[in-house]
C-alpha cells in the first residue's frame, strides 16, 4: 500500500468519526435543552408565568440565531430559553426589566416591550418633561412603563428638575409638591424637592422601599451605579435588600425628609385655582402646587374592611415567615398567595386557613398538591365558605356558610384578597391612560 493512500485511510479513519461523534453529541445536547425548556414552558402556562404582566423581552424570531447570550446574561433564573436554536421566553411574568438580555443579544433580536398582542396593559400618558395631561400632575418610576431602581431613581431626580422649572410663587399652606409613594422613584424625588428647597412632602401608603421593601429575595442587581441626590454616586452592583434600605434610610434621616409611612393618597384634586388637594385615607387633607405620582405599578392590597383590620396584627403579605414561631395564625384567602403563605407557617405554628369559596380553583398544581397534602396531615385547617367579618385583640370572628359564627384564638392575620391596580386613582386624577398592546420601550442600544 502506497503511503499516500495509508495517510487517507487514517484521516478518513479517523477524523471523520471524530466529528460524527462531535455533531452527534453537539446535537443531543441541543436536543435535550430543546426538550428541557420545552417542559418549563409548559409548565410556566400552567402555573400562569409564561404571560407578562409589565415589562418583557419580545424575540424576534426572523433575526434571532439562538446565542444564548440573552440567557447567560439574565440575572434572573428562567426568563428566557432555547427551543430549536431559537430563544423563547419561559417565566415571562418574572422578568423584572433589567434589559441585560437587551444589550446582550449580538444581533438585535430582543426589544423590551409592555403589552402584547392579546393582553393590553394600562399606561398613563407622559410627556418627555415627566408631566401628565394634568398640567401640575407628574409621573416618575415604574408606573411609566419602565421597572428597576436605578431607571426609577434617575426619573424621580428628573421630574422634580423639570417641576423646578415651572415653579409657582408660594401660597399660605400650599406646598410645592406632594410626592406619592416612597420607592425608589419617590425617595429620589424627595431628596431632589429637598436640594432645590422645595416646600414637600411624601406620603407612602406602606413602607420606605417601595417594592424593594417588599422583595421576596435578599439578593438585588444593579446592572450600573445610580446617582442618588444629596449623597451622590452609589456603586452597588450585586447588592441586598437590607443594604439599600439601610443606605436610603441614611440619607433620609441625614437630611431631615418628611416621609409619612402608612397613610394612602386617596385621590388627588385638581382646583380651579390651579393646585392640588390631596385627600389621604386617614382623612388629612394637603393642598399642592405640584403632585409627583411614584407610586410604581403593584396597586393597593385589596382590604375586607372589617371591624378591627386597622390592628398591627394584620398584614398582607408575608415578609419574613421564619420569624414566626409558636403562634397562631388566621390565613385568608384561596389563591395561590395565601396557600404559599400558610404552607410556609405550618411548620412552627397553628394556622387556619379561611376561603369565602367552596374549593380552591386556579391554583398552581404545585400549591394544589402541596395543601392538599397539608389538609391530609393536619399541619393546616380550611374553613371553606367562610367569612371572616372581625378582628379582636386575641381571636377573630368568621360567619359561616350555615350562618354559623366561629370563633378562633387568634395572634396574627394575613389577608390576601387581591389588589387594586393604580389605574382607577390615576383616572380619578384625570390622568389619561391607554392600553399599550406590545408597545416597545427599548428598540435598539
Ligand atoms: C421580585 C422583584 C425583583 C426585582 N429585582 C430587581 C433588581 O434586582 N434590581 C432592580 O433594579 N430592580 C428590580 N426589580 C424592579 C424594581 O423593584 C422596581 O422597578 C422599582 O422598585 C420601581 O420603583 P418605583 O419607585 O417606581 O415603584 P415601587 O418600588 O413599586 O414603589 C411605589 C410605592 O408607592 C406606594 N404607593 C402606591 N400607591 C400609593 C398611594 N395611593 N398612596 C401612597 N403610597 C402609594 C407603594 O406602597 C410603593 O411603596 C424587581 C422587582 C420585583 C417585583
Ligand atoms: S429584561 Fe432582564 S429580567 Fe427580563 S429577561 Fe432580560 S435580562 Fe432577564
Amino acid at each position: 500500500m502506497n503511503e499516500v493512500l495509508l495517510e487517507q485511510i487514517l484521516i478518513y479513519g479517523t477524523v471523520f468519526p471524530l466529528c460524527a461523534f462531535t455533531v452527534f453529541f453537539y446535537l443531543r445536547k441541543k436536543n435535550k435543552k430543546t426538550i428541557e425548556t420545552a417542559k418549563k414552558v409548559e409548565v410556566a402556562k400552567e402555573e400562569g408565568l409564561y404571560e407578562p404582566v409589565s415589562l418583557y423581552p419580545h424575540i424576534d424570531l426572523n433575526s434571532c440565531i439562538g446565542s444564548g447570550a440573552c440567557i447567560t446574561a439574565c440575572p434572573e433564573k428562567d426568563i428566557l430559553g432555547i427551543v430549536n436554536g431559537i430563544a423563547t421566553v419561559i417565566n415571562t411574568s418574572n422578568c423584572v426589566g433589567h434589559g441585560a438580555c437587551f444589550h446582550a443579544c449580538p444581533v438585535e433580536a430582543i426589544s423590551l416591550r409592555i403589552g402584547t398582542e392579546t393582553r393590553g396593559v394600562d399606561l398613563p400618558h407622559v410627556s418627555e418633561n415627566y408631566e401628565t395631561n394634568i398640567k401640575g400632575i407628574y409621573i416618575a418610576g415604574e408606573l411609566g412603563g419602565m421597572g428597576l431602581i436605578k431607571n426609577s431613581v434617575e426619573q424621580g431626580q428628573m421630574a422634580i428638575d423639570n417641576m423646578v422649572k415651572n415653579k409657582k410663587p408660594p401660597k399660605d399652606n400650599v406646598l410645592d409638591v406632594v410626592i406619592v409613594g416612597a420607592g425608589p422613584a419617590g425617595i429620589a424625588a424627595s431628596l431632589a424637592a429637598k436640594k432645590h428647597r422645595l416646600s414637600s412632602l411624601t406620603l407612602e401608603q406602606d413602607s420606605l422601599g417601595g417594592t424593594v421593601y417588599t422583595f421576596p429575595r435578599a439578593k438585588i442587581v444593579m446592572t450600573a451605579p445610580m446617582d442618588l441626590p444629596l449623597y451622590g454616586r452609589v456603586k452597588l452592583h450585586d447588592t441586598s435588600k437590607d443594604e439599600l434600605l439601610t443606605l436610603w434610610k441614611k440619607v433620609i434621616s441625614e437630611n431631615d425628609l418628611k416621609i409619612i409611612e402608612h397613610t394612602k393618597a386617596e385621590s388627588i384634586i385638581p382646583l380651579e385655582n390651579g393646585t392640588f388637594k390631596i385627600i389621604t385615607n386617614k382623612g388629612e387633607e394637603y393642598f399642592s402646587n405640584h403632585v409627583l405620582l411614584a407610586i410604581g405599578r403593584r396597586g393597593t392590597p385589596r382590604k375586607l374592611n372589617v371591624p378591627g383590620e386597622e390592628s398591627q396584627k394584620v398584614a398582607y403579605r408575608l415578609l419574613e415567615p421564619e420569624q414566626i414561631h409558636e403562634k397562631k395564625v388566621v390565613v385568608v384567602g384561596g389563591g395561590d398567595s395565601a396557600i404559599e403563605s400558610a404552607l410556609l407557617l405550618t411548620d412552627e405554628n397553628e394556622v387556619v386557613l379561611s376561603y369565602r369559596k367552596d374549593k380552591f380553583s386556579r391554583l398552581k398544581p404545585k400549591n394544589r398538591k402541596k395543601i392538599e397534602q397539608a389538609i391530609a396531615d393536619n399541619s393546616v385547617q380550611v374553613v371553606f365558605n367562610s367569612n371572616l367579618v372581625s378582628i379582636n385583640d386575641q381571636s377573630v370572628l368568621i360567619n359561616k356558610e350555615d350562618d354559623e359564627t366561629m370563633e378562633i384564638e387568634n395572634d396574627l392575620v394575613y389577608i390576601f384578597a387581591g389588589g387594586e391596580l393604580p389605574t382607577g386613582f390615576l383616572k380619578k386624577a384625570g390622568v389619561e391612560i391607554s392600553k399599550r398592546f406590545g408597545h416597545i420601550m427599548k428598540s435598539h442600544k
